[in-house]
């Protein structure tokens, strides 16, 4: 069951971390690809786990020597990006990849990917929980949540372009849908 790519998407505040830190705690033949980004850390996220940080000057000349498996300019100013390396270092262990990036991101690692890839879309019941959720999270400053949720509407258009939607309403019932998505993707041959 190795190469086998998860990607899963959504606004922010979804619960999409959430939900891939779930199912990577039940399959340890899985691992989380660890973005490239030029933010800088937050709260207490090191470097090489959550992401590796990189000025924007060092992101540009990766951008130009050619470095990346897709990248976006995700909020102005700030890139995210998946390394051919880090794809090539899990793949190396015969592990399977899950991915938690933006859904232009998203897409083009499906087009990327094809059959091999998943590609999962977390919707919430009602966009007013992504503020509650958010806001509860205690991450960001009220300026960056209203970044974020106004980038939510946009990002929403893009759901259908995804193999399937997954509604994070009650919690424990999209772990359920998450673990059997994510069970019968990886049983296929
Ligand atoms: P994302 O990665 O999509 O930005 P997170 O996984 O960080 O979102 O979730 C945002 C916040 O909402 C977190 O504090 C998380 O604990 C909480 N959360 C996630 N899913 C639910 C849910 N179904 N019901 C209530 N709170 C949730
Ligand atoms: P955050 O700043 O909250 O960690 O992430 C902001 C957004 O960037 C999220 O939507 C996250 O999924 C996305 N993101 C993280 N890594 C990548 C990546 O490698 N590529 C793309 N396109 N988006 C990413």
């Amino acid at each position: 069951m190795s190469n086998k790519v998860l990607i899963f998407c959504a606004p922010s505040g979804s619960g999409k971390s959430t939900i891939v830190r779930h199912i990577l705690s039940l399959h340890p033949e899985i691992e989380f690809s660890v973005s490239a980004t030029s933010r800088l850390p937050r709260g207490d996220e090191q470097d090489g786990k959550e992401y590796y940080f990189f000025t924007p000057e060092q992101f540009r000349r990766l951008i130009a020597e050619d470095s990346f498996v897709e990248y976006e300019e995700v909020y102005p100013g700030r890139f995210y990006g998946t390394l051919k390396k880090e794809v090539e270092r899990i793949w190396a262990k015969g592990h399977s990849l899950i991915f938690d990036v933006d859904v232009k991101g998203g897409v083009n690692l499906k087009k990327y990917f094809g059959q091999q890839a998943l590609s999962v879309f977390i919707g919430v019941p009602d966009p007013s929980v992504l503020r509650d959720r958010l806001t509860a999270r205690g991450t960001d400053s009220p300026e960056e949540i209203e970044k974020r949720l106004q980038k939510a509407e946009e990002e929403t258009r893009y759901a259908p372009r995804f193999d399937t939607i997954l509604m994070n309403g009650e919690l424990s019932e999209a772990f359920s849908e998450a673990e059997k998505l994510v069970d019968d993707f990886l049983k296929r041959p």
